[in-house]
């Protein structure tokens, strides 16, 4: 059995939902069909979850409505007039959106969650009516009766451990299913969906949960490539990635697919496969367990902006015992996690997002820092990039690094710090914001071009 996952771009207008259909029908393995809620169209066209956020916006602020109201039913009925399904079906569609202006403004913590989850289950609704029409058996599931359980935790909800055992019940449904992405449900029924691009994690619980064969990611592109084709002209594709080098890549940039979406599918050893709905004969990219080894040593490059390091000197720092834990205390006091921390014999970096940092958030920290810990220098640096060369192969090949820093110092790039983590499958290197797409086409051209 095949778990498909269908992303935005897929489902954004007929003829992309005609060649979903297709996909579907091409192969019998295809029985459980998650969806992400309609992308965008063309360049200039707004995402359905957006549209819906406006929506929400405007109905917590007491503004105007129903213009966006409009906007989002227009978008679906489109959809359902021309594959010509009924008019009550189109009504009860309407009458979901309207409905989402009748739930309680005061002290309800989910109330955003059941806006943004809409986009999800109207679509999910929609796709099986639409299957039904071209004469498939095919039924919608909702992710409380499927069994998507997750924790209380708005716009970042987790799956509960317990869901998986629920789930595997679905096997016992005759026919496709068709469920939303993006959302669980709390124990107490409330809905929280996972973080944005969420829907890629919803497919990776129902593969766990129903033990597949595979979990088949549709997007809008050929796979994953080396590198960003919006920053290296055309980067070559990469035809097997590991787990583990799919994390490394997701966490720094790669948006192809969400990064908390391997986590089930990893435990379960369930292989994914991200195709292109419009080229889906093409072999993609296969994320598996294990993957042969080749010459190349680096499969991809990534980069993300956004970071900012604290930066901490303190003469016979390594001598100060819970130096670090006085200091990550602090950060943990203000609900602030860290990315990475390069360290030194007498120097300290805390690399964190730079969203987590309001100017109050960080004077009080610097404040505390230098008052638990006296350092000699303390000073935040600002607008950092990370680069992650990932591949599994570095482990046995030397020169990898050296390579890097070479390509970079060449261009004229200053390294602001370097880290490796010891089950040597990345190297980060960290640099100006203002220097990272030159970066990367330098270090494309480095280990993939020289
Ligand atoms: N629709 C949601 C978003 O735009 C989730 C998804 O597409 O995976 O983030």
């Amino acid at each position: 059995m095949k778990v498909v996952k269908f992303g935005g771009s897929s489902l954004a207008s007929t003829t992309q939902i005609k060649k979903v259909i297709d996909i579907i029908k091409k192969d019998k393995d295809r029985k459980f069909v998650i969806v992400s809620a309609p992308g965008k169209r063309d360049e200039t066209d707004v995402k359905i979850t957006d549209l819906l956020i406006v929506y929400y916006k405007s109905y917590v602020e007491g503004g105007d409505i129903k213009e966006v109201q409009q906007e989002i039913i227009a978008r679906f009925a489109a959809t359902a007039k021309a594959f010509s399904l009924s008019l009550t079906f189109i009504e009860q569609l309407k009458e979901r959106i309207f409905q989402l202006a009748l739930l309680s403004i005061e002290d309800n913590k989910y109330l955003y969650d059941a806006f943004l989850a809409q986009g999800e289950d109207l679509q999910a609704r929609l796709l099986s009516e639409i299957l039904i029409q071209e004469g498939l058996e095919a039924r919608y599931v909702n992710p409380k009766d499927a069994g998507i359980f997750v924790s209380d935790e708005p716009r970042s909800a987790r799956i509960l451990s317990e869901s998986y055992q629920i789930l595997a019940q679905l096997n016992n449904i005759n026919g496709i299913v068709v469920i939303p992405g993006f959302f669980g449900y709390t124990k107490k029924g409330d809905i929280c969906t996972f973080s944005r691009g969420g829907s890629d994690v919803t497919g990776a619980i129902v593969a766990a949960g129903i033990g597949a064969n595979l979990y088949e990611n549709f997007t809008d592109v050929d796979g994953i490539f080396s590198a960003h084709p919006g920053i290296v002209h055309k980067p070559q594709r990469v035809k097997e990635l590991t787990y583990r080098e799919m994390r490394e890549l997701a966490y720094a940039g790669f948006a192809v697919f969400h990064d908390e979406a391997l986590m089930p599918v990893f435990k379960a050893e369930i292989p994914i496969v991200i195709k292109n709905t419009n080229n889906p004969t093409y072999s993609g990219t296969t994320i598996c367990n294990t993957r042969k080894l080749t010459d190349q040593s680096v499969v991809g490059i990534a980069s993300n902006s956004g970071f900012v390091s604290i930066n901490i000197t303190k003469f016979f720092m390594n001598r100060e015992v819970g130096f670090v834990r006085k200091i990550l205390s602090i950060l943990e006091k203000f609900g602030i996690g860290f990315e990475r921390m390069p360290s030194g014999i007498d120097d300290l970096s805390i690399i964190v997002r730079e969203r987590f940092l309001t100017p109050e958030i960080e004077k009080m920290i610097l404040q505390e820092i230098v008052e638990a810990v006296l350092p000699d220098e303390i000073y935040i640096e600002r607008d950092l990039s990370i680069i992650m060369i990932v591949g599994e192969g570095m482990k046995h090949s030397v020169g990898v690094t050296a390579a890097g820093s070479f390509a970079l110092s060449s261009k004229k790039i200053n390294l602001e710090m370097i880290n490796q983590g010891s089950s040597e499958v990345s190297v980060m290197f960290g640099i100006q914001k203002k220097q990272e797409k030159r970066a990367v086409r330098a270090l494309y051209h480095a280990y993939f071009e020289e």
